[in-house]
């Protein structure tokens, strides 16, 4: 029987190499940093559900790792790919040097990349120590210290500002569908756990589709407040304790002076490093936005034996990712029955 070769060792990957290894089909999980999880190793509490991100991908990898079917290369690439499918020959950079792979089948679960908001200097990230992004949040709440980074105490007030990266000329067009969802959730995790702590969003739109909506709701239950507006800028002053977000409602109209001590920038999406490369080596496109193009149907490529799975192809949420993982696992092992 032939094996399946898997790009990116996120949950994505994770899931598809798990389905197979089920169906006793072999497989090589190809991860170039050192640890298997994606971003998913930086969450704790994750939305709708608040199931915690460690336990998602805990279980399933200690499978994997147990398989006899399934060969793990972390920190290692993909160098080179020849021949079409059932008859891939992949070569791959590792620590160990050069090893060669065949397999019938490719699935591509490479995911994206937290946008650097660096450039953005009107949001003072990099100047101000506690304008933070919204995983550098997600690993404090997780550790189980939410503490300002100028004085090491549990902040008072604490606003998220959303579509960064995202739904802009100047960075990424797109929305990234999921970082409504979990700045609304982390709110609601923070209000929980710190009940004091004043919290806000400021939003161009708030998008939470489907089960998401009752943590929306939940959340201004519980107190946080949402403004309509994309601010201008954060500014600090002299010796002062707290940072000011200057902007303007659009709800009615009027210029606010909003003082925070923390700022939290709900990042977007951007294609991982090497996805053009990646793509002209397997032979496939990429859509405008930089990321994977599937053709006709989800984990589809005009490649015969190439999948796309998870947010490889755009950014989606974790449950989205399961059922590609599990499609392109089952595209794969059909292959494999042709
Ligand atoms: C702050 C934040 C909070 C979030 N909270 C939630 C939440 O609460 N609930 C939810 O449903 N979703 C949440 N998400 C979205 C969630 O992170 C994604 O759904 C999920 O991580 C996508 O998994 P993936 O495996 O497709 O991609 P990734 O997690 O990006 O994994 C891809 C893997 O591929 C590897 N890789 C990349 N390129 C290559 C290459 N060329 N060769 C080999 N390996 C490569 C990467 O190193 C990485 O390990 C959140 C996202 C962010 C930014
Ligand atoms: S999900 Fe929300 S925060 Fe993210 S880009 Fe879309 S509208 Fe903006």
């Amino acid at each position: 029987m032939g094996s399946v070769l898997i790009l990116g060792g996120g949950i994505t990957g994770i899931q598809a190499v798990f389905n197979l290894s089920q169906l006793g089909i072999e497989t090589t999980l190809v991860e170039r940093e050192k640890e298997l999880g994606g971003n998913l190793k930086s969450l704790g509490s994750t939305f709708p559900e608040g199931k915690q991100a460690s336990d998602l991908i805990e279980n399933k990898v200690k499978e994997i790792r147990s398989s006899q079917k399934t060969t793990i290369l972390t920190g290692a690439e993909l160098s080179s790919i020849t021949g079409e499918s059932p008859d891939f020959k992949a070569s791959l950079k590792t620590s160990k040097g050069t090893r060669e792979v065949k397999s019938s089948s490719i699935i591509v679960a490479t995911g994206f990349m937290p946008f650097d908001p660096a450039e953005m200097k009107h949001y003072g990230f990099g100047k101000y120590e506690d304008v933070i992004t919204a995983l550098n949040l997600a690993r404090m709440i997780k550790d189980g210290k939410l503490l300002r980074n100028s004085n090491g105490k549990e902040p008072a007030s604490l606003t998220f500002i959303q579509c960064i990266g995202s739904r802009d000329l100047h960075t990424h067009t797109y929305c990234s569908y999921f970082c409504c969802m979990y700045a609304v959730h982390l709110a609601t995790v923070i209000k929980e756990k710190y009940p004091q702590c004043m919290l806000n969003i400021l939003y161009m739109d708030i998008r939470t589709p489907f089960c998401a909506e009752l943590n929306y709701e939940e959340a201004r239950r519980r107190g946080v407040k949402f403004y309509r507006s994309k601010p201008a800028k954060i500014r600090a002053g002299e010796g002062s304790e707290h940072l000011t977000i200057q902007f303007e409602d659009t709800l009615d109209g009027k210029l606010r002076f909003l003082n925070t001590e923390m700022v939290v920038l709900s990042i977007g999406a951007s294609p991982p490093d090497g996805t053009d490369s990646l793509a002209s080596s397997l032979k496939i496109d990429c859509e405008e936005s930089g990321f994977f193009k599937c053709e006709q149907s989800p984990v589809f490529t005009k490649v015969k034996g190439v999948f796309i799975a998870g947010s490889a192809s755009g950014p989606k949420d974790i449950s989205s990712c399961l059922a590609e993982g599990s499609a392109a696992a089952a595209q794969a092992a059909i292959l494999l029955r042709e």
